[in-house]
């Protein structure tokens, strides 16, 4: 009997505007415009000496105009998402957009001052500022490692023809790219998004023939490809190492992140040590896949012999089941989502794919957009997206400025209902088989998201010391190559098509060292989950309390504030024992 009777539906945008045409709306265009004028009246008012009192007004008035925009952005990107091929959503979200730019462009002149401000200001400033300090602190973290205004602004035109320019012939040069590949007897071209789904055919010869036809294409242009790497990666040395005074490449990565440098150094050293955990992974699914060894083309190989499928009513019991069992204060935030009509769940032409969540300001309750099928797979989105619902509305109590939570700690709350779930759903399967693909489908993700991004990392640690050193471009294949045979050890195969897999990863090129906020996330949810599965009870009030910081302190803060230690090889060697239960128990399902 389903116990909470939420039907599978579209949502209402009711909460967010009232309307998005007529007088109701355009009076609050008129309010947002009558309010962005006053904040550009306060211009004069910028100075060192201004009042505590005066500049905690100016933050207030910076902090509406913000909460209107961002309920203007998010009922265009929402409506949209409802119908994509809608000529009026479409059109509602260029004249948002539109306005959104302008907005930004009078109000900048706020953020160039409070970064420009001397110490001694700032800091009394900052003493004051409550709420909004980490906010304000973010923006002044880059201050040490600028340089004179004229430094800067050479940089900034020069960069325009420069690095930006490579990174746009990058994506000019690939988005060209266009594969061929033989689909029951039909040779089909296709883009690489195309492309890449035959990775997870069923079919061994069609998946090798999808990775070998990417890398074909990818290394006919890998000289020039490799090239505009090696100069992007000396462009980051002299400009951030050399004339900025970073300690090393990732340091400025990580200080994007607010992440020390030996947590990060810390984190990645942990992922290599348990790459034994994968290769037992691989051995045991070459095993199920009836073959010696798996080749690198089959890492994603499916395995699917059972599929359960779940109504959408059912999903959202277990969803919200599971977060009772942990917490009820947390499934009471979720409960919001449904019972609000947030949710859009059901599928229609013309909607958005895949699935998030969008919590838009504090306290109001997040929309969830979800195309639920029924699968294993949708319910564990759905506990996803409530995941992070739960988050947002667990920082009910911080600004607008400061609740969503920083790129780090992004993930946690949604992963984390993810491990909730596959709690509930493992313990009431009975099906091996079902049991069997729940599991395999954490340990391939786990895969994916953790081990395979550090390695990423790892790559650009080695390839951006050599680069800038003068290594060539079949020198940064053969580092690559190495790469990979560390990685999979000799549980998988490597061929030498591989060796151009790193051309192919837009993020190395358009954001060096990015991946790592990937293993990064992932890791901590599965850290966590460890403390709570040793701690039980008394872990709750100290996972609530790292939710309800939202964004306003520093990942480390809020982790240690916690009574969690992210400098510690065993807080994220917890990470990877969950992940070694879950193998140790696939193990016994093979026997
Ligand atoms: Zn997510």
């Amino acid at each position: 009997m389903p116990k909470n009777n939420f039907e599978s539906s579209a949502w209402t945008l009711g909460d967010l505007l009232p309307a998005h045409e007529g007088k109701e709306f355009e009076h609050i265009l008129a309010e947002l415009e009558q309010q962005v004028a006053q904040f550009e009246a306060s211009r004069e008012r910028l100075s060192p000496e201004i009042s505590d009192t005066e500049f905690l007004d100016v933050m207030r008035l910076y902090e509406v105009i913000y909460a209107t925009g961002a309920r203007l952005i998010a009922y265009a990107q929402l409506w949209f998402s409802e119908d994509t091929q809608n000529q009026e959503a479409v059109g509602f979200m260029g004249r948002m957009e539109q306005l959104s730019a302008e907005m930004q462009n009078r109000t900048l002149f706020f953020s160039l001052w409070w970064k420009e401000l001397d110490e001694e200001p700032a800091q009394r400033l900052l003493a004051v500022s409550g709420d909004y300090a980490y906010y304000l602190e973010s923006m002044r973290r880059f201050k040490p490692y600028t340089l004179s205004e004229p430094e800067e602004k050479v940089i900034n035109l020069k960069d325009v023809n420069g690095v930006s320019a490579l990174v746009n012939l990058y994506e000019m040069i690939t988005n060209r790219f266009s594969f061929k590949l033989e689909v029951d007897g039909e040779v089909k071209e296709m883009t690489r998004a195309e492309l890449s789904q035959y990775a997870r055919d069923p079919s061994p010869e069609v998946r090798a023939a999808a990775y070998q036809e990417l890398y074909r294409v990818y290394s006919e242009q890998g000289t020039v490809l490799g090239q505009i790497y090696s100069n992007i990666v000396r462009d980051w040395a002299s400009e951030n190492v050399t004339l900025r005074g970073f300690d090393s490449p990732i340091s400025v990565r990580n200080l994007g992140n607010d992440i020390p440098d030996p947590v990060a150094e810390t984190l990645l050293n942990v992922c290599r040590e348990n790459m034994p955990l994968f290769h037992r992974y691989f051995r045991l699914k070459a095993r199920w896949l009836g073959v010696d060894k798996l080749r690198r083309y089959d890492v994603y190989a499916p395995l699917r012999t059972a599929e359960r499928i779940y109504p959408f009513t059912e999903a959202v019991d277990l969803v919200l089941d599971s977060l009772t069992q942990f917490s009820p204060t947390l499934a009471g935030h979720a409960r919001c989502v449904f019972a609000d009509n947030h949710v859009d769940s059901e599928i229609r032409p013309g909607k958005r794919g895949g699935a998030f969540c969008y919590g838009v300001l504090p306290g109001l309750t997040p929309w969830v957009l979800a195309n639920y099928v029924g699968k294993t797979d949708d319910v564990l989105t759905l506990a996803h997206e409530l995941g992070h619902s739960v988050h947002a509305l667990m920082a009910a109590d911080h600004s607008t400025l400061t609740f969503h939570s920083a790129l780090p700690l992004a993930e946690t709350a949604s992963v984390f209902s993810e491990m909730l779930m596959v709690d509930r759903l493992r313990d009431a399967e009975r099906d091996p088989a079902v049991l069997r693909d729940l599991l395999v489908t954490v340990l391939d993700g786990a895969y994916a998201t953790v081990a395979r991004q550090a390695y990423f990392v790892l790559f650009e640690i080695e390839a951006h010391r050599r680069a800038t050193a003068g290594a060539t471009t079949d020198d940064l294949c053969a580092l690559y190559l190495d790469n990979l045979r560390e990685q999979f050890g000799d549980s998988v195969t490597l061929s030498d098509d591989f060796r151009w897999e790193w051309i192919a990863i837009p993020h190395i090129y358009e954001a060096p060292f990015y991946c790592y906020a990937y293993s990064f996330g992932q890791l901590l949810v599965l850290a966590l989950y460890r403390q709570y599965k040793n701690d039980g009870k008394s872990f709750v009030p100290r996972y609530e309390k790292i939710l309800a910081y939202g964004g306003s302190a520093s990942p480390a803060h809020i982790v240690g504030e916690a009574g969690f230690d992210m400098a510690s090889p065993d807080f994220w060697q917890g990470g990877f024992d969950v992940l070694q239960g879950l193998m140790d128990e696939l193990e016994v399902l093979e026997a």
